[in-house]
């Protein structure tokens, strides 16, 4: 079986022997790319962005209109990636679109 999919300004292909199959891949796909709308200002013109630091990647949505920005972490297995939606103070505003406030030291 294929489908093919849109989200906002992205489609993919999928394919898969089962439904199960394919619905995980779905979850997956909206899972990442499915943020492409930024919760904070709601503008859709976003852009993704790998930063290296040191080896390390990290992976973010960047927002061009209020420079929010949304992180992600990486699954130890299969590669994945998922939207950090918390930090160590607990749940983040605007679905973990958030902006680095120098001021008070949080992401808000
Ligand atoms: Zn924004």
């Amino acid at each position: 079986m294929k489908i093919r999919y849109t989200e906002g300004k992205l489609s993919v292909e999928l394919e898969g022997d089962t439904q199960k199959a394919l619905f995980k891949q779905l979850s997956e796909f909206q899972e990442v790319f499915g943020n492409h709308r930024c919760q904070k200002c709601q503008s859709d013109s976003t852009r993704f962005v790998v930063r290296d630091n040191g080896g390390n990647e990290y992976h973010e949505l960047r927002c061009t209109e209020c420079h929010a920005r949304l992180s992600f972490g990486a699954n130890r297995q299969g590669g994945t990636l998922f939207p950090k939606r918390k930090d160590e103070s607990g749940w983040l505003p605007n679905g973990g679109w958030v902006k680095y406030n120098k001021d008070t030291g949080k992401n808000e």
